[in-house]
């Protein structure tokens, strides 16, 4: 708990690259004096956006941390990964952890993730002081922005995921009695540039293009979408800004919205219909709009694999006498990316705790041993069962 405390102290907001790398080496830190493996850092390329006032702009994020075991004798490859950032910049006002009473700790990142973080090293700790330790060759990597959709270290998961046979991924529970995200939602996040034709209000209102006018029917175009049909799809307006003198017909307007979806092909028939939308007001006179960004994480479903994944864990779940039980979530992670690029893939193995991404977020304490034993119990149960997922 102590650890978990000094963890949460470090601001590492996912704007704070200081904040984010001084995270990886506290956890650098911890596993020297506990685990042998590879340790490295990983430079991170920058994340390109657009800003309100529709100009490209880059934002710098921390490194990844990658730590690494070899193994000549393992028949399973296992990639276990977790984030080092949190939603809680270092302006915002939730800064410090709080133990409420014996089993609650109160604090920013305590259960997304840095709880979780101290669940997957702990159970190596304990598994690599096993003689089933020969059979599991396991990388970790921790990556430094996931809470702004994993956009810089995207590309180091898919190329990491080629090389292994399954993902645990320790995003806390879905509920806290410790239930498991089944099926996940995928999520986009989108910029629309909005430019018009400035002239004056009165003299030659006529000539002008009105960007917020124009922005406006694209924003209600986009809003008719949420739940249309059978779908599940949701598109959130989040961001918005335009202003100009009140005698100017306004020149640009800039929004931003994320969108939800359940599989690949609502997320096709969502992209044509945004591009539909975009085009709608392209023919708007004196109007011109372009559309940024895209899809950051595909939908989870339920694969037969990961299904298999889960049978393995409730097998081992019940000598601690846990039950398993799974529940559809909206929210999204990195194990979206990692099942996409083929693996089986469980990831709600971090701790049970609650009102994540506020500043009532909290832990259950007693969650960090019950979620190592489990994670420990897994891990000895797949280097004791050859042929399961094995490309060794
Ligand atoms: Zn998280």
């Amino acid at each position: 708990v102590e650890t978990l405390i000094a963890w949460s102290k470090i601001n590492s907001g996912s704007s704070n690259v200081s904040g984010v790398n001084k995270m990886a080496d506290a956890i650098c830190q911890y596993v020297k004096a506990r685990i042998g493996c590879k340790i490295k850092t990983v430079a991170m390329l920058k994340v390109q956006d657009i800003s309100l006032t529709g100009n490209p702009i880059s934002k710098p994020v921390g490194d990844a941390l990658i730590l690494e075991k070899h193994s000549q004798t393992a028949h399973i490859k296992i990639l276990l990964c977790g984030h080092l950032d949190t939603v809680f910049d270092k302006e915002h006002e939730f800064q410090h952890p709080t133990k409420i009473d014996e089993d609650t700790l109160q604090g920013p990142g305590v259960t997304d993730m840095k709880g979780g973080i101290l669940v997957m090293l702990s159970a190596l700790e304990i598994f690599e002081k096993t003689p089933l330790a020969k059979n599991i060759a396991w990388k970790v990597i921790l990556t430094p922005d996931e809470e702004i959709g994993s956009l810089a270290s995207r590309e180091l998961l898919e190329t990491s995921a080629k090389d292994y046979d399954l993902a645990l991924v320790y995003e806390p529970s879905v509920t806290t009695d410790g239930v498991f995200a089944k099926a996940r939602n995928g999520s986009g996040n989108f910029t629309v540039v909005v430019h018009g034709k400035s002239v004056h209000a009165g003299r030659e209102f006529h000539k002008g293009g009105n960007a917020i006018t124009a922005a406006s029917q694209a924003i209600t175009q986009l809003n008719a979408i949420n739940y249309l049909d059978d779908k599940q799809i949701t598109i959130n307006i989040a961001q918005i800004q335009a202003a100009t003198a009140l005698n100017i017909v306004p020149d640009k307007a800039v929004f931003k919205f994320n969108v939800r979806f359940r599989n690949d092909e609502e997320s096709l028939w969502l992209q044509q219909h945004i591009d539909e939308i975009i085009s709608n007001i392209n023919a708007l006179p004196n109007i011109s709009a372009s559309l940024h960004g895209g899809f950051t994480r595909p939908a989870k479903p339920l694969t037969p694999n990961t299904e298999k994944l889960f049978e393995c864990l409730k097998t081992v779940a019940k000598q601690l006498n846990l039950d398993i039980k799974l529940q559809d979530t909206g929210g999204c992670c990195d194990g979206n990316n990692l099942q996409a690029y083929g693996l089986p893939t469980i990831d709600t193995l971090g701790v049970r705790g609650a009102n994540i991404h506020s500043n009532k977020e909290y832990i259950i304490l007693p969650s960090l041993i019950e979620r190592t034993k489990l994670s420990a119990v897994l891990l000895l149960y797949l280097a004791n069962n050859k042929n399961m997922f094995n490309s060794c």
